[in-house]
Order: structure tokens, then C-alpha cells, then sequence
């Protein structure tokens, strides 16, 4: 990978670090939210472009590689190289991603599971995923997609087009880009939004928030509702849990609310890593000064409980 190819990567580098602290790691029993369809196919080799792939929508060329500008993780692409998501790779001098139009998750929930508890409540949302993530939290729960490429599940052959069809007949009225992290699919979940706002069909985006401001604020275009993850109000807990940043996901969620995104927050509470009251209180007076005083915050329970050990 991209961030992986220099001397030691920033998520390397926490894995190997919490591994040895504390026996941190992701384990094999957690259960994810995924499903696998009869006749689907897994595809190895490495840099081919396929069917799904797009060239990227946002990303220079750098004497170090193609420089992708979707996430602050700013991964620069050689030839060979995935960028961190594992889904951006380059071909002929170009970005591409590689997970557009087939997502290895597709179902319906309710809209209330992602939770959105005052946007068309009581309704069925079809849910879509496809392979691989922007950050490598240890307590994900759906590591088994969101820590892959899409060369390596199972998919559906689901294009834009398509999605927005099975949305049309199945009388869905919204889709959701859910599960993994959308901001890894970026371009597959603004073209399928763009047509299913045609369509007169709601998008939703259950999103860590992990993104820059240009391809958020086009996104924000054709999302109508959007669950934002707040994972922790350290800057610290953030680098060790999530391999990531906490001030980009805060000025999303201004952003989002600029931009009139339907915005619920959620927060999750991990045992001794993210249960701290004075952080949860300084979290909450941000939200308040910040303007998201009327702005719904769930408490998400961590489930299960026994894959990280307890913070030092
Ligand atoms: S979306 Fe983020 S993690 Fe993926 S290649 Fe682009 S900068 Fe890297």
C-alpha cells in the first residue's frame, strides 16, 4: 500500500506498536455485516483494472506517485501500490479506483439501525458496502470487509444504474452507503446518489467523516441524510484506535451542517478508551458551541466487549 511502502506507515507502525503494549488486534471470531451471493467472484491479481474500475475523481500527479485528494490520508499511488483504502491503484499514469459498482454487502434495514432516528423513520433503506476503508480502527466490527480490498470478497455486479433500478422496484425510498466507509468508494456512491436523486430517492451516508472538504461539499450535493461517527474527542485516542485525526472529521461535521445535510452523530463508547466523562463532556460543549446544539447524539454500546484490552 501507499502508506505502507514508506518506511514504516503511521498504521503499521500503531498496529505493531498496541500489538506489543497490549495484545491489541483484530480478531478472528468478530462476526461481520456481509454477505456473499451465490456465483460471486474473488480476483487476485493486484494491478489489473477491471470491470469496476473508474478513474478517480480527485487526485494529482506528484513525482512520488498520484496524489489522492479524497481523504486527509493523502495517499500518493505508485504503479504496484494501493492507496491505504485498498481500493485507489494506478494504471498508465493515472488514479483508478477499483471498487465502483460492485459492493460485496447488500441489504435492507431499517433506517433507525444506522442510526437515523428523525429521517423517514419507520422505513426500509437499501444498504450497500463495497471492500475496504480510509481508516483501520481495531474495534471495527465489520473488519472482515472494511480491512479488504475488493479483489478479495465476493461481489455483486451492482453499477449505479443498477442500484438505482433494484432501489425503484423494490419501492425503497432511500439507499444507504453503509457498513465500510463510503469516502473509500467515493466515486461509486456520487454517481449512484447523483442518479438516484433523479430518481427521486434519498441518499444516505453512514461516514467516519475522514474526508477533504472539495469531494465532501460536492457529495453533500445529493446526500439528504448523513450518520457521522465522532469515535472519540482526542486527537491521541484517534491515532491509537482509529489510525486517523480527529480535526478532519470535526470540520465535516461543519461541513455537513453548512451544507444542510440531515446530520446525526453517533459516539461510540469503548471501555476505558473512549468512556472518559471529561472528554465526553468537552465533546459535548464543542457540539454546542459549534452550532449542533439541535443536532441527535447516540451513544452507540461497543459490542462485543472483549476484543481490545483496556487502555493503559
Ligand atoms: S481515499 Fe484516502 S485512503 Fe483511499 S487512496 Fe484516497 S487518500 Fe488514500
Amino acid at each position: 500500500m501507499a502508506g505502507r511502502g514508506r518506511k514504516i506507515s503511521k498504521r503499521a507502525f500503531i498496529r505493531k506498536g498496541l500489538a506489543g503494549l497490549g495484545g491489541l488486534y483484530l480478531c478472528q471470531y468478530w462476526r461481520p455485516v456481509f454477505s456473499m451471493p451465490a456465483g460471486g467472484s474473488v480476483v487476485t491479481e493486484a494491478d489489473k483494472l477491471w470491470k469496476w474500475s473508474r478513474e478517480a475523481y480527485h487526485y494529482i500527479s506528484t513525482p512520488r506517485g498520484m496524489k489522492c485528494r479524497i481523504c486527509p490520508n493523502e495517499c500518493e499511488v505508485k504503479p504496484g501500490e494501493t492507496g491505504d483504502c485498498r481500493n485507489k491503484t494506478v494504471s498508465g499514469g493515472k488514479l483508478y479506483t477499483i471498487a465502483y459498482g460492485n459492493p460485496c454487502s447488500v441489504h435492507a434495514d431499517p433506517i433507525e439501525k444506522k442510526p437515523l432516528f428523525h429521517f423517514l423513520p419507520a422505513s426500509s433503506v437499501l444498504s450497500i458496502a463495497t471492500a475496504g476503508c480510509n481508516l483501520a480502527c481495531l474495534n471495527c466490527q465489520n473488519w472482515e470487509i472494511s480491512q479488504k480490498s475488493p479483489r478479495e470478497t465476493r461481489n455483486y455486479d451492482l453499477m449505479p444504474e443498477k442500484l438505482v433500478k433494484s432501489a425503484i422496484e423494490g419501492k425503497y425510498r432511500s439507499i444507504s452507503y453503509t457498513y465500510s466507509e463510503p469516502v473509500a468508494f467515493y466515486e461509486y456512491t456520487l454517481d449512484s446518489a447523483r442518479l438516484a436523486r433523479q430518481a427521486g430517492i434519498k441518499n444516505v451516508v453512514v461516514s467516519n467523516g475522514y474526508i477533504h472538504e472539495k469531494p465532501l461539499r460536492e457529495w453533500c450535493k445529493v446526500v439528504d441524510a448523513a450518520n457521522i461517527d465522532l469515535k472519540s474527542f482526542s486527537d491521541d485516542t484517534y491515532a491509537m484506535l482509529n489510525a486517523g485525526k480527529l480535526e478532519p472529521v470535526l470540520q465535516s461535521l461543519r461541513i455537513y451542517k453548512e451544507e444542510g445535510v440531515w446530520l446525526e452523530i453517533t459516539n461510540l463508547i469503548i471501555p476505558t478508551w473512549t468512556d472518559d466523562m471529561s472528554m465526553i463532556t468537552q465533546m459535548c460543549r464543542w457540539l454546542v458551541k459549534n452550532g449542533f446544539h439541535d443536532t441527535p447524539l447516540h451513544f452507540s454500546r461497543f459490542s462485543p466487549p472483549t476484543r481490545l484490552s483496556p487502555a493503559q
